[in-house]
């Protein structure tokens, strides 16, 4: 988990040429909307990556038709902060479960498929990098989840 300059759409472009073909298998498209000139943020680099192919999984694994779509965005909100999203077409998270899916072992999925440590992992990633994740979703809709990462070192 060392700490380093992290080009997040670098990261992203990687991410999803690695997860492409997965998508395709399961129907799925994945599309990327990236900031030109995006700053580097401070963060651990394989860490981050473990985030992104998590929230890439979870959107593939709710993904269950044709037409589904995936899609990865950044932006820069504030000028020592960055955010990327993932957002996806699928049945959506039900709202008594969208309380919990942060938890440790929360899972909706079959023994065997999800151990429900997923995103608590992420949870734990970003906020000991000073950011933030949060998720919202509608039955129906879709699902997206939104991280926000600061572009310095946090002070100490
Ligand atoms: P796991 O993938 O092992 O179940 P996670 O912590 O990654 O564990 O996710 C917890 C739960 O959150 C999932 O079982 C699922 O119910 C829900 N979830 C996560 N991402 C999505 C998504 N994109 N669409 C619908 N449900 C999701
Ligand atoms: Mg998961």
């Amino acid at each position: 988990s060392r700490m380093d300059r992290v080009d997040v759409n670098d990261l992203i472009r990687d991410i999803v040429s690695l997860s492409a073909q997965q998508a395709r298998y399961n129907n799925v498209e994945i599309k990327t909307s990236l900031l030109d000139s995006l700053p580097a943020v401070w963060a651990s680099q394989t860490e981050l990556q473990q985030v992104l192919i998590n929230l890439i999984n979870n959107a593939i694994d709710a993904i269950d038709r044709q037409g589904g779509i995936i899609e990865v965005k950044t932006w820069r909100p504030a000028y020592d902060r960055v955010h990327f999203s993932v957002q996806d077409n699928g049945p959506g998270i039900p709202e008594a479960n969208l309380k919990r899916i942060f938890e440790p072992f929360f899972t909706t999925k079959p023994v065997g498929k999800g151990t429900g440590l997923g995103l608590s992992i992420c949870y734990g990633i970003i906020n000991t990098m000073g950011g933030d994740i949060v998720a919202e979703s509608r039955v129906g809709d879709g699902t997206r989840f939104e991280v926000s990462l600061p572009v310095n070192a946090p002070k100490r």
